[in-house]
């Protein structure tokens, strides 16, 4: 596990979440993949915005 500190408070308590619109190579693509946002459960700050499924974006 990684060490995260929030940059904004320094709180050490974070939360992962998605979004509901999932990230796409290009409109037309049927296939996409979830956002994942590490945030302060403190704050709120986000620590970070992950791909989930990057293998659909390789060629
Ligand atoms: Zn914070």
């Amino acid at each position: 596990m990684e060490d995260k500190k929030c940059k904004n408070c320094g709180s050490v308590d974070f939360a992962e979440a998605t979004d509901y619109m999932p990230v796409k190579p290009n409109k037309m693509s049927l296939q996409g993949s979830n956002k994942i946002y590490t945030f302060c459960l403190s704050c709120g700050e986000v620590h970070s915005i992950r791909i989930e499924d990057t293998t659909i974006f390789k060629r």
